[in-house]
């Protein structure tokens, strides 16, 4: 391959800079050409894209966001769609494409490779909820954002002495909820793969409260219910005074924290050799701090796993 395409795709991560720039820099070190698609499968349809030089990625490693932009795309699902965008690449001479997203834009990946254009996929998700790895990028810097927020969150608590809810983001997977929960301290976690019960809830907070504790913090995954209705039930079992907190857009902000810089220049630059060795349809992840790859469909059909271990964990803390 002479020249390669790289885009980011759906929700945007911290550390979705980091990746752009390694597949960049990867691909120029091979003497490889690079090309950025503005947009994701929005431009690629479009055809907004550009030569991207060394240079064009220089001081971004810090940066939240994505100076490739992120776009949600209808089109794209439609055959016709898939078949405007391999026209552009082919148009630009591009050989191969790195696609930096969640799970949505892994389909797309899918469905291009599956029509003979060789693509490589890189995990940028908050959420953590893309299987074949054990960390997504952005989902480290996710989690400090939510326990900045819990642990101010916890100052007021205490001094006024209320139980406070915390929705988090994470769509239809707990891992936001369940590690900033545990590294946060929370009194309780609820996560969408394990069914709640809110008449433990109530008894353990009553207990708690009968032993002196005057202020509880809950975390509630979004995937689960919204803090507000959840403070309105949790509120008619104890008669406890609640407030809610939605963290909300937040999450997905903020300069990415080294743990996600490091991820994302390691998956970034795997994506490009799979390509440059001439292997598409791989998705890149990291698995006990050895970077693998999976094929893509293998990635789509699983379901994703929460570590129930640590969830167990998160309970047995927090009694
Ligand atoms: P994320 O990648 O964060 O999960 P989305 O689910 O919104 O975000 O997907 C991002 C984009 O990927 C969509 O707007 C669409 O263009 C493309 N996409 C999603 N699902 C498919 C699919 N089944 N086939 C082709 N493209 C898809």
């Amino acid at each position: 391959m002479k020249r390669i395409g790289v885009l980011t795709s759906g929700g945007d991560s911290p550390g979705m800079n980091a990746a752009v720039r390694a597949v960049v820099r990867k691909a120029i070190y091979h003497n490889v050409e690079i090309y950025g698609i503005f947009g994701g499968y929005a431009g690629l349809i479009s055809g907004n894209i550009k030569k991207l030089e060394l240079g064009s990625v220089g001081d971004i490693i810090h940066r939240g966001g994505t100076i490739l932009y992120s776009a949600r795309c209808e089109e794209f699902r439609t055959k016709e769609g898939q078949q405007k965008g391999i026209e552009q690449l082919k148009k630009h001479g591009i050989e191969g494409l790195v696609v930096i997203g969640g799970d949505g834009s892994y389909r797309g990946a899918k469905a291009l490779t599956e029509q003979g254009f060789p693509c490589s996929g890189v995990p940028g998700t908050i959420d953590n909820d893309i299987e074949g790895t054990q960390f997504t990028i952005g989902f480290d810097t996710a989690l400090n954002t939510v326990i900045d927020a819990i642990d101010k969150i916890r100052d007021t608590a205490t001094s006024h002495e209320r139980t406070f809810i915390i929705e988090v983001m994470g769509r239809n997977a707990g891992d936001i909820a369940l590690w900033s929960g545990l590294a946060g301290g929370a009194e309780t976690i609820l996560i969408p793969e394990e069914n709640y019960n809110m008449d433990e809830i109530a008894s353990r907070l009553m207990k708690g409260h009968e032993r002196g504790k005057k202020h509880s913090i809950i975390i509630v995954a979004e995937g689960v219910s919204s803090g507000m209705e959840f403070a309105k039930e949790l509120e008619e079992a104890t008669n406890f005074d609640t407030r809610v907190s939605v963290l909300g857009h937040m999450q997905r902000g903020g300069s990415p924290t080294a743990f996600d810089r490091v991820l994302a220049s390691r998956l970034g630059a795997r994506a490009v050799e799979l390509l440059l060795e001439g292997k598409g349809g791989r998705a890149v992840g990291i698995v006990n701090n050895q970077v693998v790859d999976h094929d893509i469909i293998d990635i789509l059909d699983k379901e994703h796993v929460i570590d129930m271990d640590l969830y167990k964990l998160s309970k047995e803390l927090s009694i």
